[in-house]
């Protein structure tokens, strides 16, 4: 959420910022901007709305200088207007800086300041920052001194970068609890994002910054400190992927190209990790942290959105292969409440980008109570990667679309891995776990029979496109994909829709059906299919129109619905896969039928780095 960048170098900073907040969009767009250093003065350029705006307002003068910072925001305090856009500067326009994150004792800070005289612009918990810095400031001083000065009277989370024309040519970056990285360029050339995706076009060598850390950016090199114990060093890391990946490739939307990925992205998140002949799993990062899963007594899952949802995919799968009881907690409650942890429980964190906040934050609430935690994570060196004692990457390349795909169907594959893994260990047979093997080793080209089914579920989604509610339901391991379904449908098209167990329907949502409501059930033959079979009998009494996704002829449903989307068959723990592909690909369409701007919804951001 929010996205940072910065450069000094060589070259003219202005374009390079540009591109570089090209790359984040997807991380907010409520307003964007940018801060170029040029000699004795601090030329700022911002606009409420989207980049292009921000963009055309540059057109006819990009402000000039070789060092600057930019920022596209996900507003958190203040409305999206011009005035609490980032940068924001100091009183005489010599400070400019950016923040992700939140600011927990903003008020405070700027009453206090606003005591001594400062005057505020704009109603962001930020601007207190930028005056702070001002106020530490000595008299012919480093700025990195005035910026670690002012960071220690902050409460909160902040990614933030500063420059300055009183000490000028150099970036100052700071995080705790919001991402930063710095991007080492091969000519000298600096540069600092909130992911790697803002500096990918200048370099693949990156620094993370630990929480506490700030750092000093300058032409030909950088120097990393802590605030509490100075000077230190952080490793240099390699981003595996490059431009191509950050980019449509073809494609109308991001959200498309990675429905379209999944083929991939699946082989990717299995690849070298299938021991077919042993029926079993080998798992790197589990290995090497040499923890015996065989002392785990119970697994909390803890996550967010749709990585919440696959975590209750992982539930059932390993409750059914592994007999290990897991509990599913949404992050942002887990950590308010009083989690009984005692020995033997693993928490397990799901998170796509690996910055979530509040998942972070439960991560942070279950290392304090002393329990193993596990990361199930895509975005390689991510916060909550390198927090957690070990973890299966999902290797899924970079996600941009805001609505998460193939995160999602990764996510679940990491987790029956895993659950493989533990079921192995304890009681599953070699027979059982070559099944589980060979069903997961056929997904790929399952999902891509799926993908070839685009143009009639195309032709459902403008059928109906001008439904105002849209109902999803299914029963076990289906019932996690009804909620998925109906999220991916809310977040893109703006249709409001429920997912609910398909048997609970009864107990409430059914009073809302009639023949304006449509209603897709997830009927995919399993141990439970009978049963949705009634559910579905419930609703056409009632009128309801419905789409039913099913894995065969399905005789029994003949007559009863209205549409039947028809996926390839697996064993139930993995159907979720299959089936949440139909649902994304409505959705998807849904959302072009109706004109809404599928990559950037409103409201949403990719990356929830604030709690
Ligand atoms: N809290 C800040 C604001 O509302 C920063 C939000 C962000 O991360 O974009 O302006």
């Amino acid at each position: 959420m929010c996205g940072i960048v910065g450069y000094v170098g060589t070259r003219e900073a202005g374009p390079i910022l540009i591109e570089g907040l090209r790359r984040l969009e997807y991380r907010g767009y409520d307003s964007a901007g940018l801060a170029v250093v040029n000699g004795a003065h601090v030329v700022t350029a911002k606009e409420a709305g989207k980049l292009n705006q921000l963009e055309a307002s540059v057109a006819s003068g990009m402000p000039r200088g070789r060092c600057g910072i930019a920022h596209t925001r996900w507003a958190t305090h203040g409305p999206p207007t011009r005035d609490n856009a980032h940068p924001h500067v100091s009183g005489d326009g010599e400070i400019a800086l950016v923040h992700n994150g939140i600011i927990e004792n903003a008020d405070v800070l700027r009453r206090g300041l606003e005591g001594e005289g400062y005057v505020f612009q704009s109603e962001t918990d930020t601007e207190a920052l930028v005056h702070l810095i001002d106020h530490f400031w000595a008299e012919g001083g480093p700025l990195e001194d005035a910026v670690a000065a002012a960071l220690r009277k902050v409460d909160g989370a902040y990614g933030i970068a500063v420059v300055s024309s009183r000490d000028p040519g150099k970036i100052v970056v700071a995080r705790h609890g919001s991402p930063l990285l710095i991007g080492v360029g091969p000519e000298g050339e600096m540069m600092a994002g909130s992911d790697a995706a803002a500096v990918v076009a200048l370099t693949r060598e990156v620094v993370y910054l630990d929480d506490g850390d700030y750092a000093v950016l300058e032409p030909g090199g950088y120097r990393t400190f802590h605030l509490e114990t100075g000077e230190v060093e952080r490793a240099v890391h390699h981003v595996s992927w490059d431009l191509a990946a950050i980019e449509k490739g073809g494609h109308d939307h991001f959200m498309h190209k990675e429905i379209f990925e999944q083929p991939t992205s699946l082989r990717n998140v299995m690849r070298g990790r299938l021991l077919p002949d042993e029926g079993d799993s080998r798992l790197g990062g589990v290995a090497e942290h040499q923890f015996d899963l065989g002392r785990v007594r119970r697994v909390v899952i803890t996550a967010c959105g749709t990585s919440w949802h696959a975590g209750l995919v992982g539930e059932l799968l390993l409750e059914e292969y592994a007999g290990i009881p897991v509990e599913v907690e949404y992050a942002s409650e887990f950590r308010y409440k009083n989690p009984v942890l005692e020995d033997g429980t693993l928490v397990l964190a799901v998170s796509q980008s690996g910055e979530t906040a509040d998942t972070l934050a439960a991560l942070k609430e279950a290392k304090h109570r002393g329990v193993k935690t596990m990361g199930v994570v895509n975005v390689v060196g991510s916060t909550i990667a390198r927090a957690t004692d070990f973890g299966i990457y999902l290797h899924a390349g970079p996600e941009i679309g805001v609505a998460s795909t193939k995160a999602f169907t990764s996510q679940i594959a990491a987790l029956a891995l895993f659950t493989l893994h533990m079921a192995r260990r304890r009681t599953l047979s070699v027979v059982k776990g070559k099944e589980l093997v060979d069903a997961l080793e056929r997904l790929p080209g399952q999902v891509e029979q799926i993908l070839a089914m685009e143009d009639e579920i195309k032709q459902l989604a403008y059928e109906y496109k001008d439904a105002r509610n849209f109902l999803y339901l299914g029963r076990g391991y289906q019932f996690p994909v009804a909620l998925e379904g109906a999220l991916k449908l809310k977040e893109v098209s703006y249709i409001h829709a429920e997912g609910y167990p398909a048997a609970e329907m009864k107990h409430g949502p059914i009073a809302l059906i009639d023949d304006d409501m449509p209603v897709v059930f997830l009927a995919p033959r399993d141990p439970i299919y009978a049963k949705v079979v009634s559910n579905v009998e419930e609703v056409k009494a009632r009128g309801g129109r419905i789409i039913a996704v099913v894995t065969d002829e399905a005789p029994e449903l003949q007559g009863k619905v209205d549409h039947l989307i028809r996926v390839p068959h697996t064993v139930p723990g993995l159907m979720p896969i299959l089936t949440s592909v139909p649902l994304q690909l409505l959705a998807y369409h849904v959302a072009v039928a109706r004109g809404a701007d599928v990559d950037q919804p409103r409201n949403l951001a990719k990356s929830v780095t604030v709690e």
